[in-house]
């Protein structure tokens, strides 16, 4: 047995075999090891060259494309690549071909300069044979031990993946809190080397790993994760425990930790996942199923918040929220739609991210309710927005239309104290007091208009902080599924000091 400190990602107790990949894993750029790639690179490579072997009477054209693949140097630099930085083969050849690209387009020669387009022909054709082999994840349960997490990669294998071990990750990283949301142990740790392809425990609460560990361990790992797993929210009147989710597989999780609702659904990342628009009818059936799946209990749903680092493949994005909205119009309004036509219960809210002004907020709410008064829609619904640009906090009192808030402290403390969301770790809240000062000021206010406040930022998931928003009197609280457990226990404490337990 060996103990390895980390940092941690995500809480929970994991148990399992692990798979490792060194270097960045993502779908479609998986590391599988130093020979691997470079037998990757050679089939493909022997493959262009037969592809271009049957071109027939387009012999000459294609001869400098063939006098490139065989180019030894061209291979020994993208070996060099997969040896040094760890690169799969796809990246690496992208790389040594954009070389040879810059290179020639720095020469004088007319001649070379047109290379180009045999380089970029023979890129081209490389990639493509590259990006067709899929790799060998295994298909039963593991723990990702990896440099580095790709979103894209949890979400297709959320299913078998047990806990993850990464050398690097940043607590609001979009990873992070994707792991969470699926309650996948994730920790981080700089000694990563030193776990092997073998059964490992992840421990959060004692915040290690452990190789090879012993029957005892495991069986007391596999005790304290079917306590996680099943235990009861607190009693908490005047509070409200929400859930932070991403689609409705996860409402289903929430549910039986008796959540009081949902207070951030990030519609986003349901376009995120496929490479056109969700229709009218496909979104009224998402929306609907999860209204249903909540009952009377509150259900809030974000309009897509794209930018930045979400990225929508077929729309133009912005920074801000505001201009998502007014560029993508359609987008917009079949969303609003659809939303408005599952709101059976008349418990539905729906906030916009990114709000700047009260000029935003009030064009876009005047927007919902000329749609809402266009389908004849009477069902009551709740507008409000989410708090976490600089200027919507500093002019809080300006916003008076705006029913609810729920404070975003990913982007506000970007925002705020230039703390990009991945470099932020759990243990490190230097600015927490000065946020807490600043917050005050919108909690007397919401007191004050009897409007309802959360937070929902990861911030709220970490115990550290929750305590302090309930000192200054925040009661409502949404975090991901992994968080509850967490957060239930600090809640008990904070109401158990203050007797109302
Ligand atoms: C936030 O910014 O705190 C937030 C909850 O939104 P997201 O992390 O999705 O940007
Ligand atoms: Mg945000």
């Amino acid at each position: 047995m060996k103990t390895i400190l980390v940092d941690v990602i995500s809480e929970g107790y994991a148990y399992g075999k692990t798979y490792i990949n060194r270097g960045i894993i993502d779908c479609k750029n998986i590391y599988e090891g130093e020979e691997t790639e470079k037998q990757k690179l050679d089939t493909a490579l022997n493959k262009a060259l037969s592809e271009l072997d049957k071109k027939g009477d387009l012999e000459e054209y294609f001869s400098i494309q063939r006098m490139i693949l065989l180019d030894p140097v061209l291979k020994k630099n993208a070996f060099k690549l997969i040896e040094d930085k760890k690169l799969c083969a796809l990246e690496s050849i992208k790389l040594v071909f954009d070389e040879y690209k810059k290179n020639l387009l720095s020469s004088s020669s007319t001649y070379l300069q047109e290379r180009i387009y045999d380089l970029e022909d023979i890129k081209r054709r490389v990639v493509r044979i590259l990006a067709n082999k899929k790799a060998k994840i295994p298909n039963e349960p593991f723990i990702l031990v990896t440099d580095e997490l790709m979103p894209t990669f949890l979400l297709e294998y959320k299913h078998i993946i047990v806990g993850i071990v990464a050398k690097k990750a940043g607590y609001m990283s979009h990873g992070a809190i994707l792991a969470r949301s699926y309650e996948i142990p994730f920790v981080t740790t700089d000694n990563i080397s030193y776990i092997e392809d073998d059964n490992i425990v992840i421990d959060t609460r004692r915040k290690i790993v452990v190789t090879k560990p012993n029957k005892a361990l495991v069986d007391e790992i596999t005790k304290l994760s079917n306590e996680r797993n099943s235990f009861e929210v607190v009693a908490h009147e005047g509070m409200l425990l929400l859930a932070n989710v991403f689609g409705n597989e996860e409402i289903k999780k929430v549910k039986r930790y008796g959540c009081d609702g949902i207070g951030l659904y990030r519609t986003e990342f349901m376009f995120m996942h496929e490479n056109r628009p969700l229709g009218f009818l496909e979104q009224k059936e998402i929306y609907t199923e999860a209204v249903k799946m909540l009952g009377d209990k509150p259900i809030c749903f974000r309009t897509f918040d794209v930018g930045d680092d979400k990225q929508i493949s077929y729309i133009k994005t912005h920074k801000k929220g505001f201009l998502n909205y007014v560029n993508n119009k359609e987008l917009f309004e079949n969303q609003i739609k659809a939303l408005l036509a599952s709101n059976l219960y008349g418990n539905m809210r729906i906030m916009f991210p990114m709000v700047e002004t009260k000029e935003e907020f009030n064009y876009l709410k005047d927007w919902v309710l000329r749609i809402k008064k266009e389908i004849n829609d009477t069902n009551h619904i709740m507008i409000g927005m989410m708090l976490e640009t600089k200027q919507a906090l500093l002019h809080i009192e300006e916003f008076t239309e705006a029913d609810f808030f729920s404070i975003g402290t990913n982007d506000l403390t970007m925002e705020l104290y230039q703390i990009r969301r991945d470099e932020i770790k759990d243990g490190v809240l230097d600015y927490l007091n000065d946020l807490l000062e600043k917050l005050k000021l919108v909690v007397a206010f919401c007191n004050k208009t009897g409007k309802c406040l959360s937070v929902c930022g990861e911030l709220a998931a970490i115990p550290k902080a929750n305590k302090h928003f309930m000192e200054i009197g925040i009661k409502n609280f949404s975090v991901s599924c992994s968080a509850f457990y967490d957060l239930n226990k600090s809640v008990k404490e904070e109401l158990e000091k203050n007797n109302f337990i």
